[in-house]
């Protein structure tokens, strides 16, 4: 993506209204407030939730809406009283977007489950752009091994890595995964390296051991029935 500095706008993919398609857009970079970092987006990940909101299916969006809750990017700038984290730094930002640090939930510490949380690309404009601004109690920080392409689909990623590590499985043990897609083939991938025995279940000719297969891994194809 290129921004066009002294015009101090950027591209965006936004939803006008429930029910209206994506359509690309030119909008002004977003001002940076307290406690927020602005990141220059390398790489955002495409959601099933995305569909949510351009469909109208959630109450209370505010439109318009810049989709994305799979981020990964660098931080262009600081707004005050930002300390700890760096100018230049890789970032990513997922499903969380903030929270209210107030309601009981957040006083017990389950910030995830805040009754106020803020979802990046729903209750505030997301990752679809140039750059986007976030909390810093959004951000995770990305190690240099991981690329931006490999490190955007953070809510498809943080569902199986959650689910897997409360399975209650052991390395060794078979646990299975049904559904090779968006989330699923990272499901495989993180149950091969937890040491798991794994089974994938899926249908389709795309369905195939991949090339890498090793002997831990098992693939079933399931018979193709209706639609989905
Ligand atoms: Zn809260
Ligand atoms: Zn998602």
């Amino acid at each position: 993506m290129t921004v066009r500095f002294g015009t101090a706008t950027m591209k965006a993919a936004q939803v006008a209204a429930a029910g209206v398609s994506l359509k690309i857009v030119e909008l002004g970079i977003p001002k940076l407030g307290p406690g927020q970092v602005r990141i220059r987006i390398r790489a955002s990940g495409v959601c099933y939730g995305d569909s949510i909101i351009i469909e109208g299916r959630k109450p209370g969006i505010p439109y318009p809406r810049v989709l994305g809750h799979e981020v990964a990017g660098v931080v262009d700038a600081l707004g005050d009283g930002v300390t700890d984290w760096q100018v230049g730094q890789r970032v990513g930002v997922g499903w969380h977007g903030g929270h209210d640090g107030t309601c009981r939930e957040c006083r017990r510490g389950e910030f995830r489950n805040c009754r106020n949380e803020k979802n990046p690309g729903i209750s505030c404009d997301g990752g679809y752009a140039e750059y986007m601004v976030a909390p810093v109690a959004a951000l995770v920080s990305l190690p240099d091994a991981l690329s931006d392409i490999a490190a955007a689909p953070l809510c498809a990623g943080v569902t199986m890595f959650d689910a897997l590590r409360h399975t209650g499985a052991f390395p060794g043990d078979l646990v299975a995964v049904q559904g090779i897609g968006g989330l699923g083939h990272l499901g495989i991938q993180f149950a091969n390296k937890f040491g798991y025995k794994v089974a994938a279940i899926g249908r389709g000719s795309q369905i195939e051991p991949s090339g890498d297969e090793t002997r831990r891994r098992r693939v079933y194809r399931q018979q193709a029935q209706g639609p989905c």
